[in-house]
């Protein structure tokens, strides 16, 4: 355990805008509402704390962690060493002669939805029902209902994790495809901002669609139970939620852990799910879908932790 190194660094003095939460469970930043305890957790929206408190950590050797809001998370029971830090700032600022809008990744995506039907600009609906902040939209080329990040981003402010440096790529060199960004292969980085381009619309066909899109999630998403949305990515040729629905699994669970009865792509918590129970789970399935259809299935959610 790291956590009497972290304390005796004095960052409280050092981050006096940010909010510091030591043996902080994880169970509270995941919409699974699982996962054990890290180390610190640190809510920072100021750039330069966040400058210096990865100074610091680097400085003494402690490892970070980088999360939005966890609703693509899977945090082990045994919890996360080290720090885990949430860039938490969410300055929006839209233009209207040219429609294009800067908004930091602490932003959730429900919001921005919100903002944008205020100013009647288009092209943000998909995105207005996926969980979470545009930072892990970003990192994961988040999509629903034919669109994805890609289709808005024009360029995306990053501080590089390496040197230390604030830089900035645009939608080519970002290496956007289906549920993945540069983030998880090339850049170690934290998400700062996103510039995005929108188009003029009108409140009541913005309205309209972000209300179609509601109501699909509703019919068909088990949103009464905790989860990370779907738990594995679909194939090219292959559709994996019904391929786990035709395997019979609908409803299977361990411990508190079930395939949802609603959609077999969900792997939800019926109420008292340990972490180890969703990985047993999830590895049940992927042994299932590969023994009947013998595909390999990776999971869309994240497991992360010690
Ligand atoms: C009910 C439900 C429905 C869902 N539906 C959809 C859907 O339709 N489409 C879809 O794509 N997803 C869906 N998801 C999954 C999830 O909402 C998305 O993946 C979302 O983009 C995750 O954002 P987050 O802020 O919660 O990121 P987190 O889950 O906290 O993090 C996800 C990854 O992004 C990284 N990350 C987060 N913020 C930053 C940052 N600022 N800088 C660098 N890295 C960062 C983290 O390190 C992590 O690896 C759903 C989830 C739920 C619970």
């Amino acid at each position: 355990m790291e956590i009497e190194k972290i304390k005796n660094l004095g960052l409280e003095t050092k981050l006096k805008k940010s909010m510091l939460f030591y043996n902080e469970s994880m169970s509270k930043h995941t919409s699974f509402k699982t996962g054990g305890p890290c180390d610190l957790f640190v809510e920072v929206s100021d750039k330069d704390e966040l400058i210096t408190l990865i100074t610091i950590a680097k400085e003494n050797d402690i490892p970070i962690t980088v999360v939005g809001n966890g609703s693509n998370l899977l945090v082990k029971d045994s919890g996360i060493d080290g720090i885990v830090i949430k860039y938490n700032n969410r300055d929006i600022d839209v233009n209207l002669n040219n429609n294009l809008v800067i908004a930091s990744s602490g932003v959730i995506n429900a919001y921005l939805g919100n903002i944008l039907l205020e100013y009647e600009l288009g092209g943000f609906e998909f995105a207005c029902g996926i969980p979470g902040t545009l930072g892990g939209a970003i990192y994961m080329n988040a999509g629903a209902y034919g669109s994805e990040m890609k289709d808005v981003v024009v360029e995306v402010e990053y501080l590089n994790l390496d040197n230390l440096k604030i830089e900035s790529l645009n939608n080519e060199q970002l290496e956007f495809a289906y549920r993945t960004s540069i983030f998880q292969s090339k850049i170690n980085a934290i998400i700062l901002s996103v510039k995005m381009k929108f188009e003029k619309s009108n409140a009541l066909l913005i309205k309209d669609k972000m209300d179609e899109y509601r109501d699909k999630r509703l019919n068909s998403q088990p949103l009464e139970y905790p989860s990370a949305g779907s738990t594995f990515k679909r194939l090219d040729d292959f559709l994996t939620a019904k391929a786990i629905d035709e395997a019979g699994l609908k409803g299977y669970s361990i411990g508190g852990a079930e395939v949802s009865s609603k959609h077999a792509g969900f792997i939800v918590n019926k109420g008292n799910a340990t972490s180890q129970d969703i990985i047993d789970l999830i590895e049940h399935v992927q042994k299932v879908i590969l023994e009947k259809y013998n595909k390999k299935i990776e999971t869309e959610v994240r497991i992360i932790g010690r």
